[in-house]
């Protein structure tokens, strides 16, 4: 990354006149979609029903003062709600820290000598508080008909017993336990398990092929793999246990690594038992060994700094990082965020539709919310089975208030048409969230005014697999929003943008986002690879945590993400995002989604190659192209119209459904044959068709 980092920074640097006046930082225009500039405020009415959290901005500035000015106090009295077998060091500051390579090896510490269990705090504190009853997960399964309800009670009696399990297979502290499976409540049961007991557990992503699997276990070594026989996604079932036989094979021919238990939960609406493949000695069938286990088990205080989890990022950039997340900090932040990003209330029914094996899985699935004694749905199937209007369905059936999801679904959604919106009434959703790319203001709107009805603010947060839990967001209710904007930093969370040599920028500007101070959440360190995590995150601004993404910051203080730092092209000298271009094509009726990315250019330096996939019924035509470059030449200008219009059946996606550039880079430059790290594709027949439909030049 650094060395693309140069790259850019050398486009910056180039002298070309037309670039002069134009340092970086000084747009020559805003860098977000041409129908976010005209920087309209959208104001939600309050709802007379409840008291939001935050109800100003004064109020929130008040709060976010404290907490840069006096962490040890903020976060100390916010880590009081939860409950600590030994309380943290007091007689030195909460959190310790350096973030500069110069000083000596990068390192975060929060609530040092604290000893805890987020299982406990998740569990066991809300049933001995008399809430045993009240209801934890509320699952429905991929065909309709098919759901279930656990308590708290439920809940924290299942995670014991799959822990004695562990236990008993001789997992310990520090073990790592890899999970792989579809959104079952097993799965954040297993994930609560392993941290009951101070497992570190690495959850793998259940659309994951066997090679993809295969890299992860040799990255961390598990003693255990928990796992499903088979599932439904939609119509097409997906034989798990084979896709892990292959896998674990694959990882005894390259390493001689073998596992001495994988445990294989029986998922009768996909499979027979007799049809499964199965090594004896090493699989054991859950529903054989977890009934018969005692409804208690012991706990592992944990300090504050031991290891919680690791999970792979989506590799959109390059190969996955596996990111470590601990105890305390990320315990605290991951639920602090939830209560004020949701504005969380009694009696919310809270739905996140990202999978377990992905960060927002992991924050606002399982950790987050049940921290907060909230009731959750988790869905096992996709937007689209039966049809289009599946999630509303399910909001209406469960009373959903609170609903967060990722643009690339509220895409797809919209493509399909309002009628399976409108066809389900969704008058319980009071909050609507997005979360993991930009949302371009076409599907803001339509998710604002379709969606919500105008009626739900909606909360686009900014964060990373490294940063633990959401770090730019709205507070609903707090201050007026903007379509594209995340707008304001969360508590704790020092923002800063900076040019290319490292300077922080002040007031309205544009750059390289940054953040200054260490948060609770912030992963301590790559596993097994410190200098991997100092490099990618350390080393490109000293001082800075340096996340990789370009911002704008407007004279409200708002923050817009302009997307990657790498994302961004250099044609004669103009600076232009792909999320710039990729918002006028999306904005075409008939275009469902597209991405833009850099080829070569003899002239200008840099030219852009433009991938669009078509809604249903439109075909391609050089009509069609004609109009789009028209459009690109209106509202951006002529220097960005791409030179290719590359109509595909599909993008190459991660498995959290973010664009994989880099793939469409290579195709773009024609160089196919070295595609790179493959393995985090959601889908990779996907890739054989944008080469088959690549346009002759
Ligand atoms: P890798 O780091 O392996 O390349 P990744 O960055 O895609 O993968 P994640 O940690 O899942 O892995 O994604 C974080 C990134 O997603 C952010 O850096 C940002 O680019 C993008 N992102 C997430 N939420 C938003 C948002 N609300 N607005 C804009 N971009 C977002
Ligand atoms: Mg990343």
């Amino acid at each position: 990354s650094e060395a693309r980092l140069k790259i850019l920074l050398s486009h910056l640097n180039t002298g070309n006149t037309s670039f002069s006046g134009l340092s970086f930082g000084v747009p020559c225009r805003q860098a977000s979609a041409p129908q976010q500039e005209r920087n309209d405020y959208v104001i939600i009415p309050r709802n007379p029903m409840f008291t939001p959290r935050i109800t100003s901005r004064e109020q929130y500035s008040r709060m976010y003062m404290d907490s840069i000015q006096d962490p040890s106090t903020f976060w100390g009295r916010l880590a009081q709600d939860f409950y600590w077998r030994k309380g943290w060091n007091t007689s030195q500051p909460l959190c310790k820290y350096n973030f500069d390579v110069q000083r000596g090896p990068i390192f975060v510490e929060w609530f040092r000598g604290g000893y805890t269990n987020i299982c406990y705090n998740a569990l066991d504190r809300h049933v001995l508080a008399g809430k045993g009853e009240q209801p934890a997960l509320l699952w429905e399964g991929n065909d309709a008909g098919q759901d279930m309800r656990l308590t708290y009670q439920d809940l924290l009696s299942y995670t014991c017993q799959i822990s004695n399990f562990l236990l008993a297979r001789n997992v310990a502290k520090g073990d790592r336990v890899c999970i792989y499976m579809p959104m079952i409540p097993e799965l954040p049961c297993a994930m609560l398990a392993c941290a009951r007991i101070g497992a570190i557990h690495s959850v793998v992503f259940a659309g994951f092929s066997a090679e993809a699997l295969a890299g992860r276990i040799l990255d961390c070594h598990p003693k255990v793999v928990i796992t499903c026989s088979a599932f439904k996604r939609g119509n097409k079932l997906i034989d798990l246990k084979t896709i892990v036989d292959a896998s674990l094979q694959l990882c005894l021919d390259r390493e001689n690594f073998s596992i001495d238990t994988c445990l294989v939960y029986h998922n009768h609406r996909a499979s027979l038992r007799e049809d499964t493949s199965w090594k004896g000695g090493r699989d054991l069938w859950w529903q054989d060994v977890i009934p018969g286990m005692a409804k208690e088990a012991p706990l592992e205080w944990m300090e504050a700094e031991d290891p919680l989890f690791m999970l792979y990022t989506s590799g959109s950039t390059g190969k996955p990082k596996g990111v470590v997340h601990t105890v305390g900090g990320y315990m605290v932040f991951s639920a602090v965020t939830f209560k004020y990003v949701f504005d969380h209330q009694p009696g919310d029914i809270f739905w996140c539709t990202a999978d377990c094996g992905w960060i927002t899985g992991h924050t606002y699935v399982t950790y987050g919310p049940l921290l907060n004694c909230a009731t959750c749905v988790i869905y096992e199937g996709i937007p689209v089975w039966p049809d289009a209007g599946r999630y509303w369905q399910i909001v209406d059936k469960f009373k959903v208030t609170t609903f967060h999801t990722a643009p690339t679904a509220i895409r797809t959604l919209e493509a399909s048409g309002d009628k399976f919106v409108k066809k389900h009434s969704r008058k319980s959703l009071r909050l609507l969230g997005s979360v993991g790319e930009p949302i371009n203001s076409k599907a803001w709107w339509w998710y604002h005014d379709i969606v919500g009805e105008k009626r739900c603010p909606i909360v686009d947060t900014w964060w990373q697999t490294e940063t633990g839990a959401t770090m730019i967001s709205p507070l609903p209710w707090g201050w007026p929003l903007k379509p594209g904007s995340a707008t304001l930093p969360f508590f704790g969370v020092q923002l800063a943008v900076v040019d290319q040599n490292g300077n922080e920028k002040h007031g309205a500007c544009e750059g390289f986002l940054c953040i200054k101070g260490p948060w609770p959440g912030i992963a301590r360190t790559l596993y097994l690879n410190h200098d991997r995590y100092e490099q990618s995150y350390f080393k490109t601004f000293s001082g800075y945590y340096t996340t990789g993404d370009g911002c704008k910051r407007d004279n409200d203080g708002y923050y817009w993400i302009t997307g990657r730092i790498d994302d961004v092209i250099n044609v004669s000298g103009h600076r232009i995002s792909t999320g710039e271009v990729e918002s006028v094509l999306n904005a075409q009726d008939t275009c469902a989604e597209s991405a833009v990315v850099a080829i070569p250019h003899e002239v200008k330096g840099q030219g852009i190659y433009a991938f669009a996939v078509l809604v249903q019924g439109a075909t391609p035509s050089e009509e069609l192209k004609r109009s789009y470059l028209l459009s690109v030449r209106k509202e951006i200008g002529a220097f960005a119209a791409p030179e290719v219009i590359h109509w595909t059946p599909g993008l190459p996606k991660t498995r959290s459904g973010k664009v994989m550039r880099r793939i469409l880079r290579k195709i773009a430059c024609g160089e196919e044959n070295d595609l790179g790290d493959l393995s985090s594709l959601a889908d990779s027949a996907v890739v054989d068709d944008i080469l088959k439909s690549k346009p002759s030049q």
